[in-house]
């Protein structure tokens, strides 16, 4: 049995418990397996008071009694309470020295049964041990505090775990891996550039060469200019890869919108889950559509009613619609339209909308034009045979995306920080650009320039004050 001064408070050698943090870093439930992580000075040693490698194992390493762990070894050994010996868990142990480590300290995981009793009661140990309690994203602002991943790079990791959909997956993973960081930092690059060549000249002002240079910084500003812009211009389709869509299912009853719900959930033979809404008696059905992680609004369930109004359900499909990035309103092409539908036409004119034909399988009377109808692009199909499905896919891609979307090797804008940034950021060029065309001296543009360096900066972490670092992990998870 280990020795109980060890105990946070207790410390022999006198020192205070460190800023070595600990949390259960895989999900907190019943599974195989669960992680707990500890980083910090003190890790290694606050692991070695409740680790205990089997006897085996330590005859193999001819360890003497204060075992030590060998740096990117599993070990295999358990877990005991230092102060009465009593076995918490079986474990597997792996220490990982920094600054090679995920947070660039001094790493160890432990790998338990993750069992909710096991890894609570292995983590309060931990705290019992000198830990601290990691608060959220703690270990991911470790590693970037460190330099091990810049902020975009922090953030790419939360959209990683959070992501629901192939879009989105692959998007977090090509940030994670510093596409847009490196794209934002060569923009700040020539920024800085121009910073530099501005700033020399306003030292030593040269009457001769003012007017080729404003000519040159104009072009030069402009070209950048051009690349925020089309930066932008991503942000629409990131955005949508990221976060995914809504769309809202309206139409009168009995047209077929819970079966086109239901067909798309099926055939998507994806990932569907009920994402709990803001309030808790809310739920979103939500399958992936090509890639794309969709929730459907559904305002099915209005039958029966004496008031035409609520059961057309007009309250709460302009709620839904309000809700949603995209439209379908579904008709029955079986009939005629009649005034409910053409009520509910009216009711989302204007709105980014697929007017959806159905039950074309039991015979047509209600017919698009020329792909039209009323205006917006509609689409055949039957909720039943499956018919027809293919085209409405690719009209709610078309409409969601534009025409040339997938441009998947592109750098794409998708958090909303850095859209706000890049916007901001742009709009400061902008202005640049146009005070070069009006020969403004040198020191009104550089303030632009400046600005939009700084802008920029935010995305990547490195002008970001304490303030947005802190807002940026309180949106982790634990042990993240
Ligand atoms: P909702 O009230 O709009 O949700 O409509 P439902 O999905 O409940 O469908 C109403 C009725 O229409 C049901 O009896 C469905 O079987 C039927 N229905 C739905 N889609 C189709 C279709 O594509 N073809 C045919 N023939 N019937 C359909």
């Amino acid at each position: 049995t280990r020795q109980p001064f060890l105990y946070r408070g207790m410390d022999s050698r006198g020192k205070m418990k460190g800023d070595t943090i600990a949390a259960i870093s895989t999900a907190y439930g019943e599974a195989g397996i669960g992680v707990i992580r500890i980083s910090g000075e003190e890790a290694r040693d606050i692991a070695l008071r409740v680790f205990v490698p089997a006897a085996k194992e330590r005859a193999a390493h001819k360890e003497g009694p204060s075992a030590s762990l060998i740096p990117r070894y599993m070990h295999y050994g358990h877990i005991c309470d230092p102060l009465d010996g009593r076995v918490l868990d079986e474990a597997l142990c792996v220490y990982m020295p920094g600054p090679h480590s995920y947070t660039g300290e001094d790493v160890v995981e432990i790998q338990c049964h993750s069992s909710l009793m096991s890894l609570r009661e292995i983590l309060a140990l931990l705290l019992r041990c000198g830990a601290e309690p990691a608060e959220r994203g703690e270990f991911t602002k470790r590693a970037f505090l460190n330099g091990r991943l810049d902020l975009a790079q922090a953030e790419a990791v939360m959209d990683l775990i959070s992501a629901r959909s192939s879009a989105g997956y692959g998007l977090a993973l090509s940030q994670m891996q510093g596409s847009l960081s490196s794209r934002i930092s060569a923009i700040r690059a020539e920024l800085l550039e121009e910073l530099v060549s501005m700033s020399v000249n306003m030292d030593y002002p040269d009457e001769d060469i003012e007017e080729v240079m404003y000519d040159d910084l104009r072009k030069r500003l402009s070209a950048i200019n051009d690349e925020l812009l089309e930066l932008l211009a991503s942000a629409e389709e990131g955005k949508i890869m990221r976060e995914g869509v809504k769309i809202a299912l309206i139409g009168r009853p009995n047209v077929g919108k819970s079966s086109l719900l239901n067909r798309f959930l099926r055939e998507e033979r994806s990932i569907v889950t009920d994402i709990p809404g803001t309030t808790r008696d809310t739920v979103e059905e939500s399958a992936s559509l090509r890639g794309i992680s969709v929730s459907f609004v559904d305002t099915a369930g209005i039958r029966h009613s004496e008031d035409r109004v609520e059961m057309l359900g007009i309250e709460r499909s302009k709620a839904a619609m309000d809700s949603a990035d995209l439209v379908l309103l579904i008709l029955d092409g079986s009939s005629e339209p009649g005034p409910e539908d053409e009520e509910l036409l009216s009711l989302c004119r204007g709105r980014r909308r697929i007017i959806v034909i159905n039950k074309s399988d039991a015979g047509l009377v209600t017919e698009p034009e020329n792909g039209l109808y009323d205006g917006s692009p509609a689409a055949v199909i039957s909720a039943s045979t499956g018919d027809g499905m293919e085209e409405l896919e690719d009209a709610i891609e078309g409409v969601l995306l534009g025409e040339d979307f997938r441009r998947s090797e592109d750098v794409l804008l998708s958090n909303t920080r850095h859209i706000e940034l890049v916007r901001r950021a742009q709009g400061e060029i902008a202005q640049a650009v146009e005070q070069t065309e009006l020969a403004a001296a040198l020191d009104f543009i550089e303030i632009n320039v400046h600005a939009a360096f700084d802008l920029l900066g935010e995305i990547t972490g490195e002008t970001a004050g304490d303030e947005i670092i802190n807002e940026v992990f309180a949106r982790f998870c634990l042990g993240k």
